[in-house]
């Protein structure tokens, strides 16, 4: 069964995505972190991030068995993540490692902003979380806080409607609700709520 779960930042889609892929038995792809991890590599050899061909050639040399580096999780590198990802050489580069994870026998859980519409169209079920963009502020400054990161609320909110923006208008592979996806709305439901409501979808989906 392949599952693909998308929504914007901080809506709960990562912590909702490992927490089914592990109930399920299933390998999860957090795809934010390619991203995230291109941009890292780029930002390293002081390339500029909207460069096509240094992005590129980042995307195409990208270790992806080495996507635990803590910097990853950084607030900087989210926003650098969302610049370089509406690179089309990026996307197109990135693309075939994300359909061969979703390939694998048994299924997989791919979260990102594009699972549903572009990198597993026809996924077995289609999640798309979301939460009003002040839940989502509030919930990324307690992330940022607990990872040593302490943030203002305000630059918060700003930094999470920029990003919202830039993924929703660009023109590659855009952030959008696939036609055929549940909504999850988690801006009144934590962690274990939003699990429980994706798995009532996830197991009836199992029956059919
Ligand atoms: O999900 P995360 O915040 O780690 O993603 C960082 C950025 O990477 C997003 O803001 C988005 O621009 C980009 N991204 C994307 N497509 C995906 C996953 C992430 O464009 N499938």
């Amino acid at each position: 069964m392949v599952i693909a779960i998308d929504g914007p930042a901080a809506s709960g889609k990562g912590t909702l995505a490992r927490r089914l892929a592990s109930h399920l038995g299933r390998p999860h792809l957090d795809t934010g972190l390619l991203y995230r991890a291109v941009a890292r590599d780029l930002l390293d050899r002081n390339e500029p991030l909207s460069d096509p061909e240094a992005a590129a050639r980042a995307a195409a040399a990208l270790d992806t068995a080495a996507l635990d580096d803590p910097r990853l999780r950084s607030r900087e590198m989210g926003e650098a993540a969302s610049i370089v990802s509406a690179v089309a050489s990026v996307r197109e580069t990135l693309l075939a490692f994300q359909r061969r994870f979703a390939a694998q026998p048994g299924g997989a859980v791919l979260d990102g902003r594009d699972i549903g519409t572009v990198v597993c169209p026809e996924a077995d079920l289609k999640l798309y979380v979301t939460a009003s963009p002040e839940e989502r502020a509030r919930r990324r400054q307690r992330e940022l806080a607990q990872s040593g990161q302490p943030s203002d609320y305000e630059t918060v909110l700003t930094d999470i409607q920029r990003r919202d923006a830039r993924d929703q208008g660009r023109p590659n592979a855009p952030l959008r609700q696939a036609d055929d996806a549940v909504l999850l709305d988690t801006t009144e439901l934590d962690a274990e709520a939003a699990f429980r409501q994706a798995l009532v979808i996830v197991e009836a989906r199992l029956r059919v």
